[in-house]
């Protein structure tokens, strides 16, 4: 990832296809459940943030991990071509620990997938491990333990995070992402900035020099590595062009529908929405891909969002229910019928809105289901596609624009909401 890094800094005309490279790699590498680059560089100071007095803290502190009895710590490191297995060896597990201790983490990350150099923390009782701890994913840790002589167990350990609001601002010079590179910031946020405006702008031919762009995000970090950061939310966004300037406004509307308003409380998709998801990251695109469970290339027909199973599912426009089925490879799934031939489809859902029926009119926004891992699914997600007569298309090209207009008390509460969002950039 640095070595590509390098390269984007040397070869300025080849910007664009690298990052999408550099951008298809960290979602294949999340698939997988891999952390690219477990150390990021540290983020340089930013000007702006100097400027601003701090930003409120939000903590939060999950529960405390059960206190590990009183076994030895000692920590060991997976060293390259090393299994599982064979390093743990050494620390008195049998072959039915070994074949335990694989099968619980399975689910999590393959076995195979532990790159070298993982530090494992094992707690040694009398001649044979009883504890093993190593970190999963940003903030997470999986504990296996020994919860009887002959069974193991494995939960998921969240570590404290806290989440701080920051301001970037920037002008193009040369390109978008070399206006993005001196704050330091993860493509994720290059990635999503683009991804909310792309139903209003070409990023490929209409970004020109003089371009400006603003942006407030939440960002989440551990306070013992503050190095260890992840965007969660963006919550204000502006691209000013010569004489045009788009604003967008994160807003969670009464229908508990997050999503992106223009400064008019009309809401800022496309007339079927990018994300019709209450929570959830973008985890797979649209295109070819490695198929996470079948193992071959195949074409990703629709775009992916990780959250946990229960998440709120809308209709991403307005439509018809002409199927609620469940079968082996999209488990539940629903697809609704939209004006001019088109179709969106909902795939791996643990469960329909109450009463849903094929026939049913929905609008844009409405709860259709919730998020489950249902057929072929290794994580909770969900999998959404466009359909346009039988031929599947990305979701994020879609330009024609919603007609969804915040109305009443919401547009009241919208307006309130905005307010405070352009106080906080002033
Ligand atoms: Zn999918």
């Amino acid at each position: 990832m640095r070595m590509l890094q390098r390269v984007l800094t040397q070869l300025p005309k080849e910007h664009w296809m690298l990052l999408s490279l550099v951008a298809s790699a960290t979602v294949y590498l999340s698939l997988l459940n891999i952390k690219p680059d477990p150390k990021p560089a540290p983020l340089p100071e930013m000007v702006e943030d100097l400027l601003k007095p701090p930003a409120p803290l939000v903590i939060n502190e999950p529960e405390p991990v059960k206190p590990q009895a009183n076994y030895q710590p000692q920590q060991v490191v997976l060293q390259r071509g090393q299994s599982l297995a064979r390093m743990l060896k050494p620390f008195g597990t049998s072959h039915q620990d070994i074949h335990q201790i694989s099968k619980l983490i399975k689910p999590y990350i393959p076995a195979n997938k532990i790159k070298a150099g993982q530090i494992f923390s094992l707690g040694l009782g009398e001649k044979k491990v009883e504890s093993i701890l190593f970190d999963w994913q940003f903030a997470k840790q999986l504990h296996l333990y020994r919860d009887t002589p002959a069974k193991w167990q494995i939960e998921v350990v969240d570590l404290p995070t806290k989440t701080e609001s920051r301001f970037i601002q920037g002008v193009v010079t040369t390109s978008l992402y070399d206006a993005f590179v001196p704050h330091g910031v993860s493509h994720d946020l290059l990635n999503l900035y683009m991804t909310t405006f792309s139903h209003l702008v070409d990023f490929q031919r209409e970004i020109n020099p003089g371009d400006s762009y603003k942006i407030l995000f939440e960002e989440e970090f551990m306070p013992d590595d503050p190095s260890q950061r992840k965007i969660k939310q963006l919550r204000y966004l502006e691209l000013v062009q010569q004489d045009t300037q788009l604003s967008l406004f994160h807003y969670t509307n009464a229908q508990g529908h997050k999503a992106y308003y223009d400064e008019n409380g009309k809401l800022a998709d496309a007339f079927l929405m990018k994300t019709p998801v209450e929570t959830g990251r973008l985890s797979s695109f649209f295109g070819k891909r490695k198929h996470p469970i079948l193992g071959y290339s195949r074409m990703h027909k629709g775009i992916d969002f990780g959250a946990p199973i229960g998440t709120k599912v809308f209709a991403a426009g307005h439509g018809v229910v002409s199927k609620i089925k469940k079968d082996r490879s999209f488990g539940n799934h629903i697809i609704l019928q939209h004006q001019d031939g088109y179709r969106t489809l909902y795939a791996h859902l643990n469960g329909f809105a109450d009463k849903l029926k094929v026939g049913d009119r929905v609008s844009q926004g409405d709860i259709i289901g919730f998020v489950g891992n249902t057929g072929l699914s290794q994580a909770p997600h969900l999998h959404y596609e466009v359909l346009k007569g039988s031929r599947s298309i990305n979701p994020l090209s879609i330009k024609r624009a919603s007609s969804v207009q915040l109305q009443g008390e919401d547009l009241a509460k919208f307006k309130t909401h905005q307010q405070a969002l352009l106080a906080e950039i002033q």
